[in-house]
C-alpha cells in the first residue's frame, strides 16, 4: 500500500456539474495561474475547475466560440491574445474598453463579457505593496504594451497629477500618449524618447516598470542606479524576480516592489467576477509562492 506524503496536492475533484475556467494563450505552460485559481476554489469549495489552453492566433475565434459551445463560465486571455479577441466578445467593461485590451472573459446566459482587471489589480498592489498613494503624484512608465497601458488607466483613474512614458518605440508611446490625453485630459501626459533623457528622479513620485526586461536572469537595469534616489517608489510588472531594477531599488534605499501583488490582486478580482465570490487572496498569494 502506498501512502500520500502530507506535501502531496490534494487530487482536483471534477464533477458532472464542475464549472470550467479557460487560460487561453500561447504559451501558458509557464502561468503559475491554474495553480493559484484551483487553490482559490478548493478553499472555498466551489466546484469550478481552471485548465490552461496553448491557442495559436489562428485559432483564436474558434476557441472562444468553444466556451460558449462547451458552457465555460469564462476565461483569462493572455499574450498574445488580449487585443485580439475583443472583436470576438459581445460586450466590453468600461475598464476593458479604456485599456483596449481583455484579460478576463465571464460567459452570461451564451454572452461573452470582456473585463481587464489588471488596471485595478496593479493599483491595488502598488499602494499595498510600497504604501504610497497614487493620488496627486508624477509617475514614469517604462513600456507602452498592453500592461502599461493598463497601468497607465490605473494610475489615471487613481487620481495622478502626471505621467511620463519612455517606450523602445518612440511612435507607438507618442500614440498612446495622445489616445490618453483625449480619455484623461486633466492628467499630464509626456513622452521621452530615451531613458538618457529623463528628468532627474526627484520629479516623480513612483517608477514602474511593464516591459518584459528583468524576465531573464541577466537582464541589465532599464533605468542606471544613479538615476534613483530613495523617495521613489518602485514597482516592476516583472514576476517572480527580483529583477536587477528591483535590485538597484534596493540599493538606494527606494520602496520596491515586485509583480506577485499584481498577479495576485488581478486574479482575485477575476476570481470574483467568475463567482460571484469574494476571493481568498491570502490563498491564492500562497499558491503562487508554493
Ligand atoms: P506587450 O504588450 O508585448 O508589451 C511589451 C512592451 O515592452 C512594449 O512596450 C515593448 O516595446 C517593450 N519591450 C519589449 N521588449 C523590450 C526590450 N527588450 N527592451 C525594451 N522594451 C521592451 O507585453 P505586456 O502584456 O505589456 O507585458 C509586459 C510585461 O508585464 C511582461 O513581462 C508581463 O509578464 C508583465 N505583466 C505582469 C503582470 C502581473 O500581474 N504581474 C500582468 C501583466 C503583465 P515596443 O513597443 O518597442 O515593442
Amino acid at each position: 500500500m502506498t501512502t500520500r506524503s502530507r506535501s502531496a496536492p490534494a487530487l482536483l475533484r471534477v464533477t458532472g456539474t464542475t464549472r470550467v475556467v479557460a487560460l487561453l494563450g500561447d504559451p501558458v505552460g509557464h502561468s503559475r495561474s491554474p495553480q493559484m485559481h484551483n487553490a482559490a476554489f478548493a478553499s472555498l469549495n466551489l466546484d469550478y475547475c481552471y485548465v490552461p489552453f496553448s491557442v495559436r492566433p489562428s485559432a483564436l475565434r474558434l476557441a472562444i466560440r468553444g466556451l460558449v459551445a462547451l458552457g465555460f463560465a469564462g476565461a483569462n486571455v493572455t499574450i498574445p491574445h488580449k487585443e485580439r479577441v475583443i472583436p470576438y466578445l459581445d460586450e466590453l467593461s468600461p475598464e476593458a474598453r479604456l485599456i483596449g485590451a481583455v484579460n478576463t472573459i465571464h460567459q452570461r446566459e451564451g454572452r461573452l463579457v470582456g473585463h481587464n482587471t489588471d488596471a485595478r489589480g496593479f493599483l491595488r498592489a502598488f499602494q499595498e505593496d510600497t504604501n504610497v498613494s497614487v493620488r496627486g503624484g508624477q509617475f514614469l512608465v517604462l513600456g507602452a504594451g498592453g500592461a502599461a497601458r493598463a497601468v497607465m488607466v490605473a494610475l489615471a483613474l487613481g487620481g495622478a497629477r502626471a505621467v511620463t512614458i519612455a517606450n523602445r518605440s518612440v511612435p507607438k508611446a507618442r500614440h498612446l500618449a495622445r489616445r490618453l490625453r483625449r480619455l484623461f485630459s486633466s492628467l499630464d501626459w509626456s513622452v521621452v524618447t530615451s531613458t538618457s533623457g529623463l528628468p532627474p528622479s526627484c520629479f516623480f513620485r513612483g517608477v514602474i516598470q511593464a516591459t518584459p526586461v528583468g524576465m531573464k536572469v541577466n537582464d541589465p537595469s532599464p533605468l542606471p542606479l544613479d538615476w534613483l534616489n530613495r523617495s521613489l517608489a518602485v514597482y516592476d510588472l516583472v514576476y517572480p524576480g527580483p529583477t536587477a531594477l528591483l535590485r538597484a531599488a534596493e540599493e538606494v534605499g527606494a520602496r520596491h516592489a515586485g509583480g506577485l501583488g499584481m498577479l495576485v490582486h488581478q486574479g482575485a478580482l477575476a476570481f470574483s467576477i467568475w463567482t460571484g465570490r469574494r476571493a481568498p487572496i491570502d490563498v491564492m498569494r500562497r499558491a503562487l509562492l508554493g
